[in-house]
């Protein structure tokens, strides 16, 4: 059992085939008994997602900014809702809860949410396993963005970083057999230099 912070869109004008990953990955996480950390929206995957670990019975925690919550988007029925004052307390708290990250399709917010703990990772700030699930190559585009950094240098080769999935049990495979790791240093070593 453990919590799994999911960072996903807020949007639902999105093809079905997302809102149904999310529903699929909400249903498994219910099964095995993991708690949902995430943002506490009742919208778009975030909110499909919600709906769905609660229907397997499972657990939900939204942790939701004030100013969101007051517009009435938030999942109420969450088994805890957390408030914070602010976006960067929100992500703080969703990272000190969860055992481990997935980023599921999503825009700024989600890339956001996921580029701060892949940096986090990289500096070794934790040793939490990080899974992106890549629905229909959604996320193709950032791996070749990394490859451009990698490429010229602004950021060092690190395979085991993240790891991508294609499949919501694929996810669970990486999780059950992941041991937990130090990253190596993100800078270039002096003698490559
Ligand atoms: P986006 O990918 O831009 O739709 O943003 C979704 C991600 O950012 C989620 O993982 C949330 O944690 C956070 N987020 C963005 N918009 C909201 C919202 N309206 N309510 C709650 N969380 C949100």
């Amino acid at each position: 059992m453990k919590n799994i912070c999911v960072y996903c869109s807020s949007s639902d004008a999105v093809d079905a085939i997302y809102l149904e990953t999310a529903r699929a990955l909400g249903a498994q996480m219910a099964a095995r008994g993991d708690t949902l950390i995430y943002g506490g929206a009742d919208l778009g995957l975030m909110g499909a997602l919600a709906r769905a670990v609660h229907a397997g019975g499972g657990r939900v925690v939204g942790v939701i900014p004030q100013a969101l919550q007051a517009r009435g988007i938030a999942y109420a029925i969450a088994d805890e809702v957390i408030i914070t004052p602010d976006l960067r307390e929100r992500k703080a708290t969703m990272e000190a809860r969860a055992d481990a990250f997935i980023a599921l399709p999503g825009g700024l917010g989600t890339l956001e949410e996921l580029l701060e703990v892949l940096t986090l990772r990289q500096l070794q700030a934790h040793t939490k396993p990080i899974i992106l699930l890549n629905t229909r190559g959604y996320y193709a585009p950032l791996f070749a963005l990394f490859a451009h950094l990698y490429r010229e240098r602004f950021a060092k080769p690190f395979e085991n970083l993240y790891h991508v999935a294609d499949s919501v049990a694929g996810i669970f495979d990486y999780l059950d057999a992941y041991k937990p790791f130090v990253a190596p240093s993100k800078w270039f070593a002096l003698e490559e230099r």
